[in-house]
This record gives C-alpha cells, sequence and structure tokens, in this order.
C-alpha cells in the first residue's frame, strides 16, 4: 500500500503564480487513501478525553464528521457568516487579502465542554485561532487541533501556541 503522502496532488502556480497547492481530492477518491487519513488522523486522538468534534466548513466537515462518528462523539459545523439558522456567536479575521467571518451555534458548546478542532490544512492559522476564540467564549476548552497537512513556513502553529497541535503531512 501506498503512503498516505503520496495520495496528496501538489498543484504548481494554483490559485496563483508561486503556490504550490495541495489537493485532498486525489487522496478522498482513493479508497486506501480516504482510510489512511482519517485512521490517521484519528489515532492522535487515542487517549484523549473529549466531547466534541469541531470542524470548519467545507474540508473539516469531510475529516472531523467519519472521526467524530468513529470515536462517538458530537460533530460542531464551523461555518461562514450567514448559513447558520439559530443564535450563533461569530468571530471575524484575516486574510491575505481583506477579511472572513465565520460562526457557531451558541447552544453547540457547553461550558466545560471539551473540544476537539480538526480541518485539512493549516496555512497561515488563522482561521483556526479564530475559532479557538469562539470556543472559549462559549466556554468549551479545546484539549486538541488536528490537521491532515501543515505548511510549516507559514508559521501558524505559532497563532496557536499553548496548544496541542498535531499534522500528520508537514511540508516546509
Ligand atoms: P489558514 O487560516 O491560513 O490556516 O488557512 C487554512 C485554510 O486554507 C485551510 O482550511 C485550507 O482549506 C485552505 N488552504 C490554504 N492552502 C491550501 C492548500 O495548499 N491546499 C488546500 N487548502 C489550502
Amino acid at each position: 500500500m501506498k503512503k498516505l503522502e503520496e495520495y496528496v496532488r501538489s498543484i504548481p502556480d494554483f490559485p496563483e503564480e508561486g503556490i504550490i497547492f495541495r489537493d485532498i481530492t486525489s487522496v478522498l477518491q482513493d479508497k486506501d487513501g480516504l482510510r489512511l487519513a482519517i485512521d490517521q488522523m484519528q489515532e492522535t486522538l487515542n487517549g484523549v478525553d473529549f466531547d466534541i468534534v469541531l470542524g470548519p466548513e467545507s474540508r473539516g466537515f469531510i475529516f472531523g464528521v467519519p472521526i467524530a462518528y468513529n470515536l462517538n462523539k458530537a460533530f460542531v459545523p464551523v461555518r461562514k457568516k450567514g448559513k447558520l439558522p439559530c443564535e450563533t456567536v461569530e468571530m471575524e479575521y484575516d486574510l491575505e487579502y481583506g477579511t472572513a467571518t465565520i460562526e457557531i451555534h451558541k447552544d453547540a458548546i457547553k461550558p466545560g465542554q471539551k473540544v476537539v478542532i480538526i480541518d485539512d490544512l493549516i496555512a497561515t492559522g488563522g482561521t483556526i485561532e479564530a475559532i479557538t476564540k469562539l470556543v472559549k467564549q462559549l466556554g468549551g476548552e479545546v484539549v486538541k487541533i488536528v490537521f491532515l497537512m501543515e505548511l510549516e513556513g507559514l508559521k501558524g502553529r505559532e497563532k496557536l501556541a499553548g496548544y496541542d497541535v498535531r499534522s500528520i503531512i508537514s511540508y516546509p
């Protein structure tokens, strides 16, 4: 069987010149790739005590839901502003150009609940930093953050100092 990293397709100059895009569709579209990715992310949670998997739209859903289901935990979606129907808390964060706002339902995390955040990739870390602030605001505790891939050169981890961060595949 191939190694997990061999299933990731790297596309030069996408979405713009100079960027190497790490594509997960090539992982997902192979049954062995999909299994390796879910299994290896899930293994990082062995022995971790938690209540909720939280995953940002949309690739955080792909990896977060099967892991939550396998470990018999709840899943809470983090969505872009304006998509959730009930009362929300929101956080704005900086993108390379401009800003974005994400939301979680206010009743999705109860004070004291332990949260694991799962996403496909950490680049600048801005998205996950904003999510950690939302969890804190609702009284939850982030006990672990798991990524399939990390772009180390963008130093996203520095924004997540103090948190237990794991990534399965690292690119310099
Ligand atoms: P951050 O907030 O800068 O860490 O951005 C993280 C998000 O950007 C991830 O959830 C990805 O969806 C997306 N992203 C950035 N670069 C890549 C890439 O090379 N491949 C896939 N997604 C990427």
